[in-house]
C-alpha cells in the first residue's frame, strides 16, 4: 500500500502533538498548512486552497510567505485560534533526507508577544484555575508585561467568574481534571468571551518538580505561594507558558499574591452598570469612567489605572497615601506640567523589558529604553526640589538605571533599523574588529570611486560609471553610444543591456570580494554584538521593571491630580465608621458631557438613613444620581479625588447594582431574570458595609407583581441586610414605606410643570414624588397627540378609583412581619379556603386511588371557578 512521503510523515507526527492549533510548517520561503488545517485556514484567511501529492494521496494544502506570516497569525489569534510555528532547525543544504523540523513556539490569544497584536493601554492576561468543590485557585499572567498574580478563595462559580472577569482574560486555562466538565467550560467561554483551554497533560509540571520549577522562575515564590493550592495553580500557568513558548522567560519574575477581600468587590454587573471601563450601550471606552480619568502619559500608567479602577482599596492608610501624592501635585501646578512633559517621553518600559527578556527586542527597542531612562534624572531632580515631603520621597526610591543608559548609548546607533540581522545597529568605536571590517568596506568603496574617476579620465568617457547589483556585484557601465571610445580588451564584457554594456576587471572583482566578505562578516558580527548587549540589558530587567512600576504609579497619581484640578474635584475624607456624606456631588462623566450639571447632596448611614427611596418621573435624573453616589465612593477608594464640594465617606466593602434593562441574550437570560438574579445576589451577599443601587426593580413584570416585589425587597434590605441602599422607583406608592420602616427616607427628583410641560430640575429633594409624569415624557418623546390625549383620559378615570381600593391592593397585602423571615403571605377568597380545607382533611390511606383522583379533579374544578369569579387567583390578589 502506498505510504505518505517522508515529509508528510514528519508533518503528521508533529501535528499529532498539536491537535488544537493550526500547524504552520516551514518549507523554504513559505509556511504551509495541510489536510484539515489547510481547509479551515483557507476559509478563515481567505487564501487559495491548493493540493499536493502526499505519496498515498493528494492532500489539501495552502501556504503563506514567511515574511508576512505575522499578519496571518494575528488574524487567526484574533479569531480565538492557536498557531504552532514549526521551523526548519537544520540547514537544508547539509541535511540528509528530510530537513529536521520542530515547533519553536505556540502562539495563543493569551501568549501573544507581537506588538501589532497587543493594545498599548491594555493588558493581555492569561488565567489559570483549579477548582476543588467550592474552593478556587487562580493565577493570572501577562506574558507581554511580565506580571503574574495568584490568589485562592472560596465561593460560588459566579464569584469565580467575577474574579476572572476582572482580568478580562484572552484565554483561560483549566487543570486536566476539569477536562470532563464541558458544561463549566462552556459557561466560562460564554461569560468571559474568550478561549478556554484544558491544559495538556505533558504541559503540567509533575508534582515532584513543581516547587523547584516555580522557584527557578520566581525567586520570591514563597511569599506568594503560601499554600500548596496556590503553588499548584502557579505551576499550571507556568507549565503552559514554558510548554508553549519554549524559551526562557526572564521577565516573568514577579509573582504577587493578592486576596480577594483586600479590595472592594465589584462583580461583573456592577462594573458593567457603573460603566467603569466601557459604556453600557455601545461597549466603548469613550464615555466610561476610565476614559474620563485616563489622563496618563504612558501605556503602563494607563494599564495600572485600569487595574486600580477594577480593584478599589479597603485600607484607609493606603487610600490616604495616594491622596497625599495627588494633593502634593495639585499644590504645584507648574511641577504638574513639567512632570507630564517628562512622562510623555517615557516609552512602554514594561513591554520593552518583556521583549528584551523574550529575545524579540530590536535595536529600536533598546534605544526606546535608553531614551525613557534618560528622562528620569531631570524628572527626579525636579521632584526632589519640590517642597512637598511626599514628592521629595519618590526620587530616593527610584533606581535610575543610568548604567543601562550608558551601555546602550555607547553601543547602539541613534536610529537603528528594524531588522537586527542586516547590520547598521552598532556604534563606531564599540568593537575593534567591527571597526576594522567597516574600514575594509570603506577602503574598498574608496578604491572603487577613485577607479571610476581614473577610468573616466583614461577613456575620455564622462558617463562611465561603476555600479552594483546583487546578481553581478560591481561592474563598469558604458553606454552604447560611447562604446567606440573604449579600447578593445581594456575590460572583460559581463552583461549587455538595451543601451549599455557592463564590464568587469580582475582588480575590481578583487575589491568586490574584499568588500563583500567584510560586509558579510560585519553583519554577522553586529548581530552577535547586538544579542550580547541585549543579554546584558536582560540581566538588568528586574531593575527596569521596578522603574516601570514606579513610573506607572507616578503617572496615575499625576493623572488623578491633573483631572482633579481640571474638574474641581475635592479630597474625600475617609472614615472607619458607616457615614456616607456628599455635599454637592456630581456624576463625573455626565458632568463632563452636559454643560450645566446640577449638583446634589447625599446623606446615608446605617442607623437612621439606610435606604433612600428615590421617586420621580423618568428622565428626572434618578439613575444619574444613584450612579454618582456609587462612583464617588468608588473613586474615593481608588485614591482619586471626587466630584463634590465635600465628601466624608466610610469604607464600602462592595457595590451591588441593578440598573436599567440589560438583557443577557448571549447568556440566555431574560431581562426580568437578570434583574431578579442581580437583586438576589445583592440580598444574599451584601453586608452592612455594602452599597446597593436598585433602579426600578420590579419593572420587568406586571405592575402589581412588580410593586409587590419592590416593596418586599426594600423591607428585606431594611430588616435583614442593613446595607446602605439607593432605591429608585416610579411606583410613587412605595413612598408610604417611610412611615413604616424607620430607616427608609424619601427623596425625589424634582420636576415642575410649566405651561403644560414638564421641566426636569435634576434636583434631588426631600420627600416623595407626587406623581409620575409618564405621559409628559411620552409627549416629549414625540408620541402622536392622539395617544397622549387618550392616555390622559384613561389616567383620569384610573385616578378616580377609590383610594381605599388602591391602598388595599398595593400596600397591605405584601407587608412582611418585620422580624420574621420573608415568607409570602397570601390572601385567599372564602371559596379558595374551602378547597384547601377539604384537601387537608382528605383521608388518603383509606380511599382508593381512583377516588383520590376524582376528588382532585373536583377540587381543581372548584378552584378554577373561584378564580374566574374574582378575575385573579392565588397570585396574591383578591
Ligand atoms: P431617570 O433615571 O430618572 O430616568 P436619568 O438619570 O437617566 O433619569 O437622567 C436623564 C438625563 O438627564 C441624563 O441623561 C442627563 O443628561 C440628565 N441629567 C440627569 N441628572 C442630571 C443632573 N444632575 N444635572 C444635569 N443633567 C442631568
Amino acid at each position: 500500500m502506498a505510504k505518505y512521503t517522508p515529509m508528510i510523515q514528519q508533518y503528521l507526527s508533529i501535528k499529532a502533538d498539536y491537535p488544537d492549533a493550526f500547524l504552520f510548517f516551514r518549507m523554504g520561503d513559505f509556511y504551509e498548512l495541510f489536510f484539515d488545517d489547510a481547509k479551515r485556514a483557507a476559509k478563515e484567511l481567505e487564501i487559495t486552497l491548493t493540493g499536493r501529492d502526499g505519496g498515498k494521496e493528494r492532500i489539501p494544502m495552502c501556504g503563506v510567505p514567511h515574511h508576512s506570516v505575522e499578519v496571518y497569525i494575528s488574524r487567526l489569534i484574533e479569531k480565538g485560534y492557536k498557531v504552532a510555528l514549526c521551523e526548519q532547525v537544520e540547514d537544508p543544504a547539509s541535511a540528509k533526507g528530510v530537513v529536521r523540523r520542530e515547533v519553536v513556539r505556540v502562539i495563543t490569544p493569551g501568549t501573544v508577544m507581537d506588538e501589532k497584536m497587543l493594545v498599548d493601554k491594555e493588558n493581555n492576561f492569561l488565567t489559570a484555575l483549579i477548582r476543588r468543590q467550592e474552593r478556587f485557585a487562580l493565577a493570572a499572567g501577562d506574558l507581554s508585561t511580565g506580571e503574574f498574580y495568584v490568589t485562592e478563595f472560596s465561593g460560588s462559580v459566579e464569584s469565580l467568574i467575577d474574579e476572572l472577569a476582572s482580568f478580562q482574560p484572552r484565554e483561560v486555562l483549566m487543570s486536566p481534571e476539569l477536562s470532563e466538565d464541558t458544561g463549566f467550560q462552556e459557561q466560562l467561554r460564554i461569560r468571559l468571551k474568550c478561549l478556554v483551554t484544558v491544559i495538556r497533560e505533558d504541559h503540567v509540571i509533575p508534582q515532584p518538580e513543581l516547587e523547584k520549577r516555580v522557584a527557578a522562575q520566581f525567586p520570591d515564590y514563597q511569599e506568594a505561594c503560601t499554600t500548596p493550592f496556590t503553588l499548584e495553580v502557579t505551576g499550571l500557568l507556568l507549565g503552559y507558558l514554558q510548554g508553549t513558548q519554549k524559551r526562557t522567560l526572564g521577565h516573568l519574575n514577579r509573582l504577587s499574591r493578592y486576596d480577594t477581600n483586600q479590595y472592594m468587590v465589584l462583580d461583573e454587573s456592577a462594573r458593567h452598570n457603573l460603566e467603569l471601563t466601557t459604556t453600557l450601550r455601545e461597549g466603548k471606552k469613550r464615555g466610561s469612567l476610565l476614559w474620563l480619568l485616563d489622563r496618563t502619559a504612558t501605556a503602563m500608567g494607563s494599564r495600572l489605572l485600569k487595574k486600580w479602577l477594577d480593584k478599589p482599596l479597603l485600607d484607609k492608610k493606603a487610600i490616604e497615601e495616594r491622596q497625599d501624592a495627588i494633593e502634593a501635585f495639585m499644590e504645584d501646578p507648574i511641577l504638574l506640567d513639567e512632570v507630564r512633559d517628562h512622562l510623555k517621553c517615557v516609552y512602554d518600559l514594561e513591554r520593552l523589558s518583556a521583549r528584551i527578556a523574550y529575545g524579540s527586542a530590536n535595536g529600536r527597542d533598546l534605544i526606546s529604553i535608553c531614551r525613557s531612562l534618560q528622562v528620569l534624572p531631570d524628572m527626579m531632580e525636579r521632584l526632589s526640589e519640590s517642597g512637598n515631603p511626599v514628592l521629595k520621597e519618590i526620587p530616593s526610591r527610584m533606581d535610575l538605571c543610568q548604567d543601562v543608559v550608558d551601555l546602550v548609548h555607547r553601543a547602539i546607533v541613534e536610529d537603528p533599523p528594524v531588522s537586527v540581522k542586516e547590520g547598521g545597529i552598532i556604534q563606531e568605536g564599540h568593537d575593534e574588529e567591527l571597526d576594522r571590517l567597516r574600514s575594509v568596506q570603506q577602503d574598498g568603496r574608496g578604491w572603487i570611486t577613485r577607479m571610476e574617476q581614473q577610468e573616466r579620465k583614461a577613456t575620455g568617457i564622462k558617463s562611465l560609471k561603476v555600479g552594483f547589483n546583487k546578481v553581478f556585484g560591481y561592474y563598469i557601465e558604458v553606454t552604447k553610444a560611447n562604446l567606440r571610445l573604449l579600447p578593445e580588451g581594456r575590460y572583460q564584457r559581463k552583461q549587455t543591456l538595451a543601451n549599455a554594456e557592463r564590464f568587469v576587471t580582475p582588480e575590481l572583482k578583487e575589491q568586490e570580494r574584499l568588500i563583500l566578505e567584510a560586509e558579510e562578516k560585519s553583519v554577522e558580527l553586529e548581530y552577535q554584538l547586538f544579542t550580547r548587549i541585549r543579554e546584558q540589558v536582560a540581566r538588568q530587567i528586574s531593575r527596569i521593571q521596578q522603574v516601570s512600576d514606579q513610573v506607572a504609579r507616578l503617572d496615575v497619581l499625576h493623572a488623578f491630580a491633573d483631572i482633579s484640578s481640571r474638574q474641581g474635584y475635592v479630597r474625600p475624607l475617609i472614615f472607619s465608621d458607616d457615614r456616607l456624606i456628599i455635599e454637592e456631588g456630581r456624576h463625573p462623566v455626565v458632568e463632563a458631557a452636559v454643560g450645566d450639571f446640577v449638583a446634589n447632596d447625599t446623606r446615608l448611614d446605617n442607623k437612621t438613613r439606610q435606604v433612600l427611596m428615590i421617586t420621580g418621573p423618568n428622565m428626572a435624573g434618578k439613575s444619574t444620581y444613584m450612579r454618582q453616589v456609587a462612583l464617588i465612593g468608588l473613586m474615593a477608594q481608588v485614591g482619586c479625588f471626587v466630584p463634590a464640594r465635600k465628601a466624608e465617606l466610610g469604607i464600602i466593602d462592595r457595590i451591588f447594582t441593578r440598573i436599567g434593562a440589560a438583557d443577557d441574550l448571549v447568556g440566555g437570560r431574560s431581562t426580568f431574570m437578570v434583574e431578579m438574579d442581580e437583586t438576589r445576589s445583592a440580598l444574599a451577599q451584601a453586608t452592612t458595609r455594602s452599597l446597593i443601587l436598585l433602579d426600578e426593580v420590579g419593572r420587568g413584570t406586571s405592575t402589581y407583581d412588580g410593586m409587590a416585589l419592590a416593596q418586599a425587597i426594600v423591607e428585606y434590605l431594611h430588616d435583614h441586610v442593613g446595607a446602605k441602599t439607593l432605591f429608585s422607583t416610579h411606583y410613587h406608592e412605595l413612598t408610604q414605606l417611610e412611615q413604616e420602616l424607620p430607616r427608609v427616607v424619601n427623596v425625589h427628583a424634582r420636576c415642575v410643570e410649566k405651561d403644560g410641560e414638564v421641566v426636569f430640575l435634576h434636583r434631588i429633594e426631600a420627600g416623595g414624588a407626587d406623581k409620575s409624569y409618564g405621559i409628559h415624557v411620552a409627549q416629549l418623546a414625540g408620541m402622536p397627540p392622539g395617544v397622549i390625549q387618550r392616555a390622559e383620559v384613561l389616567l383620569e378615570s384610573l385616578e378616580k378609583r377609590s383610594a381605599s381600593e388602591q391602598e388595599a391592593q398595593q400596600m397591605e397585602l405584601f407587608r412582611f412581619p418585620a422580624e420574621a423571615a420573608p415568607t409570602k403571605e397570601i390572601h385567599l377568597s372564602s371559596r379558595e379556603r374551602e378547597v384547601l380545607q377539604s384537601l387537608s382533611q382528605w383521608d388518603m390511606f383509606n380511599r382508593t386511588p381512583m377516588e383520590t383522583i376524582q376528588f382532585l379533579l373536583d377540587l381543581q374544578h372548584k378552584l378554577k371557578e373561584a378564580q374566574s369569579s374574582m378575575g385573579g387567583g392565588l397570585d396574591g390578589k383578591n
